[in-house]
């Protein structure tokens, strides 16, 4: 039952099924929720309301299990999805480690699969031993292909490793996703990394308390991704990393796009590697010293040893970084008018890379005090990507 009312969101064009489309994401983005707050912010009459309310009960599509705060009289009843029979796949695909995960329709982790791969392997051989664990995965628990409603797929790790051109991008992962569709028989959607891990933290944290949700993460790459009105920005993979190339000193330092004082010049993890170098070359001290015989042998890992080590010239190196970023952010946010900003990626945990990334962003916007803005760290968990990638099935469902 519900899998097919949601086939039929997926395929049917009629008004009902559009009215009861509606109220399926206003309860996924807002549940639980009241009746009479859904009825208006859907629109849509009371009476109407309550039987599509009813339809959407009997399909198994929401539950009524929670009641709300009572004022007196009888406790009002609350409307939430029904997580129980819809399950989805999410994978993040990377050369290092390999995620599978499978999902209720809250993102819950009902089940976990880590591949490491020891060797490089093209992608087709990969997503051939990553189906073999999804097929594991699901009989575990008593499933098959047929009854999940699809598999996310987060791969952009590894269209960068293949140095895939950016306009090859959407072809590449075309071919991929009908080579899988065609496979499992269920719905494939192929995305960025960022996006899901957008996806995932907006759902799990923030969908009650955001409208304009602005994510970001910094490590090789600087990227952004917005949600606006729970609807996730449907923009190409490879134009998630511009944000890196935003300008933030217009004689500033060359960067690869042929600009000068981009962003990733000053706050990626190549920045502060080289950056990091300069200052060595400059005789300056640092515990990295004596964790390297020379120069070549600094890589992120030494940096990053240095940094818990709390070395000094790396912490202060850092510091610029998170300055930077934050200087970048903060126009972010004067243009956008984010109410919640998410900070993650490889350097957010870092020593205090967050702290002052957040500390720049409040003192350039503190001069607007209408702009009202919260910024937070991205959750430290390393499903998150995955539990997104899980997510954007059920957006594929719900799309306009
Ligand atoms: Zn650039």
């Amino acid at each position: 039952m519900l899998l097919n009312l949601l086939h039929e969101f997926r395929e049917s064009k009629n008004s009902k099924t559009r009215k009861l489309k509606t109220l399926y994401r206003l309860i996924l983005n807002h549940g639980p929720i009241r009746a009479e707050t859904l009825s208006s912010l859907a629109h849509i009459q009371s009476a109407t309301c309550a039987r599509l309310l009813d339809e959407l009960s009997k399909s198994g599509l929401i539950s009524t299990a929670e009641l709300g705060e009572s004022t007196g009289g009888r406790k009002p009843i609350l409307y939430q999805i029904n997580s129980a029979d819809g399950y989805v796949i999410g994978i993040e695909i990377s050369d290092i480690y390999s995620t599978v995960l499978l999902l209720n329709l809250k993102l819950d982790i009902l089940g976990m699969v880590k591949v490491q791969n020891k060797r490089v392997e093209p992608i087709d051989r990969m997503i051939d031993g990553l189906l073999i664990k999804v097929d594991a995965l699901l009989s575990e628990h008593n499933l098959t292909p047929k009854d999940i409603l699809g598999i996310g797929i987060a791969l952009d790790h590894i269209l960068e490793r293949d140095k895939t051109p950016p306009d090859r991008y959407e072809s590449e992962i075309l071919e991929i996703q009908n080579v899988i569709a065609s496979r499992v028989g269920c719905l494939v959607t192929i995305g960025s990394g960022i996006n899901f891990a957008a996806l995932a933290e907006y759902r799990l944290r923030y969908k009650s308390q955001s409208q304009r949700f602005l994510f970001t993460t910094c490590d090789t790459e600087i990227r952004s991704c917005t949600i606006i009105d729970s609807v996730l920005s449907r923009l190409p993979i490879s134009t998630a990393q511009s944000f890196g190339h935003t300008t933030i000193d217009i004689n500033g330092l060359h960067c690869e796009c042929g600009s000068e004082g981009c962003l990733k010049q000053y706050s990626s993890l190549a920045a502060i590697k080289n950056q990091v170098i300069q200052q060595l070359r400059l005789d300056k001290k640092s515990v990295i010293n004596t964790l390297v015989k020379d120069e070549s042998e600094i890589d992120y890992h030494v940096i990053f040893q240095a940094l818990a080590m709390d070395d000094p010239l790396c912490q202060s190196v850092l510091a610029e970084a998170a300055r930077y970023y934050g200087v970048a952010i903060a126009n972010a946010v004067l243009i956008f008018q984010p109410d919640v900003v998410v900070c993650g990626g490889t350097l957010t945990p870092k020593n205090n890379f967050f702290a002052l990334t957040k500390e720049t962003i409040e003192r350039k916007i503190s001069a607007f005090p209408h702009i009202k803005t919260r910024i937070f760290s991205a959750s430290d968990s390393y499903e998150i990507v995955a539990q997104g990638a899980g997510g954007a099935v059920l957006e594929k469902y719900l799309e306009e």
